[in-house]
Order: structure tokens, then C-alpha cells, then sequence
């Protein structure tokens, strides 16, 4: 079981710069792993970031959301085959840093819409899913499809529906990805969504109500981790952050990341890695089975 934060804790950009800042800062705060936002792999130095993963002892998973130009679930073929090929780059990117998940918003656009999605857009994002999942397996990738609230996407907003979308994938690699932010949005309470999706979950993003510092907000991780224990998750267990402080052009807009909520990301970055270890470490002391 790994903690891990999100890159954007540090960096706004990947550039060289960016990615030493990140995964340095990462390894300081005390996490295993960093998960980097990545939108266009060749803007990534491969050789560096092993580097730098391996002096600092860290693992390494990917995370985006899907733009428009990317749409996989697009009713335009052209669209889907661009999409496709870009996270089929992004998967062989994973595999050269020897990362375990290629998670997010990776079956559709992560943005507001303004109409549900149609019947061809979703079986075309499952069709292109589990292509992608058959090129993940050949390299020991595992792709988590992340529920996120209405604003940002009308396809998969509970863990409920990730499931139901994944049954039709049907694709042993292919699992759900469920984030405490969003669940705090859509969810009825934060246990129960979790044993739904049981031995399919393959990973999690830890973030507060208004993502700021962990514990000042509304979300109930007392029982996420409790759910968490009681499926035996030994998954990785993300961090996710953003504040003004650290502008991302790719996912600022999209997010709606407007306020400063925090400026000192390593602060910010070792208080959640105490609390979020300190909550598994006390869920390990009372037993389900
Ligand atoms: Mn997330």
C-alpha cells in the first residue's frame, strides 16, 4: 500500500524544474509515490524523471483528465483516434517509468456539460477503454476510472456507475478509481460506495470538501478509511490538492480552482501525509473478518 500526492501540490508545470520540484518535494514530505498530471507525453524528459523517482525512492502513476480534442467518447472517429492514441502514448510513458496506473477522467471529457451524454458516446468511451486496457495489460498498467462530481463530467459521477460502466468494459484491468472530494459531492455517505465497488477499486484520491488542508472541511474520512479497511484496499492512496498558489493551465479552468486556499504546499503536503497514515494506522487496529 502506497501514499501518494498529486504533483500539483508543487508544480504547475513538468518542465525539468517542475518535475524536481515535485518529486523531491514528494519524497521530503514523506510520501511513496507521486502521481503526475500528464496531458502530452512528449513534454515529459523520460530520463530525468527515472532519475529522479529512483534517487528519491519514489513510484510514479499518471493521472488527467480528458480535453475536448481528446474525447475517446466522442461521436467523431477522428476524435476517438486521437484521443486513443494519445493515452496509448501516455500508457507506454507509464511503462518506461515502470508506473502501476493511468488514472482520472480517461473516458471523457473532464469539463461541465450542458446535456447528458448520448447513448453512442458511451459505448464509444467503453469500446476505446477496453481497447486501451488490452494495451495496459501487455505492459503492467492498470487504468482507474475516476467518478467525479456533475460539474466536470456527465458520464461517471458515483461509484455505483463506475461499476456499471466497467461491467461493460469487462476488462480485468480496467477497475475504478473513487475520490473523497467528489464522493462528498454525489454519494449518500462515504462507507458504502466503497464496499460496492469492493475488489474493483484500484484507486484513491484523499481530498478535502473544498480541497485544502485535510480535516478543515466537510468530508467523513473517519468512515471512508473504516470501508477502506473493511475491503482490505492495499491500493495506492492519493493525495489531491489545488490552490491559486500553483496555477496548472491545463487544469485550473477546469477545475475551478480559483481561490488560495493553502500557499506553502510542503506544509501542506507533510500534514496530509501524517493524517492520511495516521487514519490507516488507526483503522488497523479494529478487525472485520
Ligand atoms: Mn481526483
Amino acid at each position: 500500500m502506497a501514499i501518494g500526492c498529486h504533483g500539483s501540490v508543487w508544480s504547475g508545470c513538468f518542465d525539468d524544474a517542475g518535475l524536481r520540484t515535485a518529486i523531491e518535494g514528494t519524497a521530503q514530505a514523506g510520501f511513496d509515490l507521486i502521481e503526475l498530471p500528464v496531458f502530452d507525453p512528449d513534454t515529459i524528459n523520460v530520463a530525468l524523471t527515472r532519475q529522479l523517482l529512483e534517487d528519491n525512492g519514489l513510484g510514479v502513476t499518471i493521472s488527467l483528465g480528458l480535453t475536448d480534442e481528446m474525447n475517446i467518447s466522442s461521436e467523431d472517429p477522428t476524435v476517438v483516434a486521437f484521443g486513443e492514441a494519445r493515452l496509448g502514448k501516455i500508457i507506454h510513458l507509464l511503462g518506461e517509468l515502470g508506473g502501476s496506473h493511468l488514472v482520472g477522467v480517461i473516458y471523457a471529457p473532464m469539463k461541465k456539460n450542458l446535456r447528458p451524454a448520448t447513448e453512442a458516446e458511451v459505448k464509444n468511451g467503453q469500446d476505446a477503454i477496453r481497447r486501451l486496457g488490452e494495451l495496459a495489460a501487455t505492459l503492467g498498467v492498470r487504468l482507474g476510472l475516476e467518478a467525479v462530481n456533475r460539474y466536470e463530467n456527465n458520464i461517471l459521477n458515483t461509484a455505483r456507475q463506475a461499476m456499471a460502466y466497467t461491467d461493460v468494459v469487462a476488462s480485468d484491468n480496467v477497475m475504478v478509481h473513487l475520490d473523497t472530494y467528489h464522493m462528498n459531492i454525489e454519494e449518500s455517505d462515504m462507507f458504502q460506495p466503497v464496499l460496492a465497488v469492493n475488489d474493483r477499486l484500484t484507486y484513491v484520491h484523499i481530498g478535502e470538501s473544498h480541497r485544502g488542508y485535510l480535516g478543515t472541511g466537510t468530508v467523513d474520512f473517519d468512515n471512508f478509511f473504516k470501508a477502506l479497511g473493511a475491503i482490505n484496499y492495499n491500493g495506492p492512496i492519493v493525495f489531491e490538492s489545488f490552490s491559486s498558489a500553483v496555477v496548472d493551465p491545463n487544469l485550473t479552468g477546469a477545475l475551478s480552482i480559483w481561490r488560495n486556499l493553502w500557499k506553502d504546499g510542503a506544509d501542506l503536503a507533510k500534514h496530509a501525509n501524517a493524517y492520511i497514515r495516521g487514519k490507516r494506522r488507526a483503522v488497523e487496529t479494529i478487525s472485520y473478518h
